[in-house]
């Protein structure tokens, strides 16, 4: 098995994608987005995208991310915040962090303690554990 697969399956219960908001999308989401949609930037921001000043989020539809439909359906062009979540680097730093993120997602596998779950994580990130 995998080191992710031992601390980190996704069950795709899709709470990371509900709320009122998304995660951001820098230059590099955004281009990706766009390829994958196969769709010109300017109709993939009308449609799929909010800006507050410089900040670019998803839109958000019935309380989830506009892309989320039991699954997400721009898996390939999704942010990168997406693609690495739930496993952050904030979760080396503090229990904290590992007991609120792991209280949201079911993917994060409980039979290990906060110090078996960090050693491996941060072989995963390249950062040795302290
Ligand atoms: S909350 Fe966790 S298990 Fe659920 S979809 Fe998100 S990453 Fe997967
Ligand atoms: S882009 Fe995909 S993974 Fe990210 S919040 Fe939207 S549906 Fe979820």
């Amino acid at each position: 098995m995998s080191d992710q697969k031992k601390i980190f399956q996704c069950t795709q219960c899709g709470f990371c994608c509900h709320g009122d908001t998304t995660v951001s999308l820098d230059e590099n989401d955004q281009q990706r987005m766009a390829a994958a949609l196969d769709l010109p930037a300017r109709e993939v921001a009308d449609t799929y995208w909010r800006t507050n000043g410089s900040i670019i989020q998803m839109k958000t539809v019935q309380g989830h991310c506009i892309f989320y439909d039991e699954g997400c359906t721009v898996y390939h062009g999704r942010p990168w915040r997406c693609a690495q979540w739930p496993l952050v680097p904030a979760l080396l730093d503090d229990e904290n962090n590992f007991l609120i993120i792991r209280e949201s997602c079911p993917g994060i596998n409980r039979e290990l303690s906060y110090q078996e779950f960090r050693k491996i994580l941060a072989r995963l990130i390249g950062s040795e554990p302290q």
